[in-house]
């Protein structure tokens, strides 16, 4: 099922401490996890999966940094928020940085839940990416595999994209929340009239 490398491009380095490289970011999403909640997509993914519903996440050139203050700041300023998901690209090749903002929002009250193409253990063995185990701790819900093609469920009723994947809850008091549906979309219109179509297996498309 994984073919791909897992090493991350040398531009990982080009990320400054406190900073992360992210593809995209929207508030009030209601189809990528549990309620409401804040969706940062991040910048960089090896896999290269066949089928992936985010190819332009793949990249790990620098496409928009933004500190952990900011984006922490972005997403306590819209209270319907309740809780905040990293997607990708992939999230653990930047855990430092997410565990650090997973902290101050957790620390305001909201939860937090992960999309990973690791399985969770991977991330608790020793060839995990640096940091893995800090942002683990934060999580409340952790979504672990890669999306394969040849396992894809198109189903109104699944949190997952296909039947490899996992929906790990650490907290039990989400437990009865998993109530998203992977081929859900949500359409978002911004101020300045571009468009945020996100929510298909956890995809994102800026207009
Ligand atoms: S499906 Fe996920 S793990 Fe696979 S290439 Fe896309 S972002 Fe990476």
């Amino acid at each position: 099922m994984e073919t791909k490398p897992t090493e991350p491009s040398l531009a990982l380095t080009e990320i400054p401490p406190g900073y992360l490289n992210i593809m995209g970011y929207v508030d009030e999403s209601e189809v990528n996890g549990p309620g409401c909640r804040a969706v940062i997509w991040v910048q960089g993914c090896p896999r290269e999966c066949p089928g992936c519903f985010n190819p332009d996440s793949w990249s790990f050139e620098i496409n928009q940094l933004i500190s952990v203050d900011t984006l922490a700041k972005k997403i306590l300023s819209k209270s319907r928020n309740t809780g905040v998901t990293f997607s990708g690209g992939e999230p653990f090749w930047q855990a430092a940085a997410l565990a650090s903002l997973a902290r101050k929002l957790k620390a305001a009250g909201l939860n937090v839940m992960s999309f990973t193409g690791f399985t969770l253990k991977q991330l608790q063995s020793e060839s995990a990416p640096p940091n893995s185990q800090e942002l683990l701790e934060q999580l409340d819900i952790l979504i672990d595999g890669p999306f394969v093609e040849s396992l894809a469920i198109n189903s109104p009723n699944s949190p997952v994209s296909s039947s490899n994947q996992r929906v790990n809850v650490f907290n039990p008091d989400l437990s009865d929340q998993i109530t998203w549906a992977s081929d859900q979309i949500e359409v978002h219109i911004l101020k300045d009239g571009s468009r945020i179509v996100t929510g298909y297996q956890g995809g994102l498309t800026l207009t």
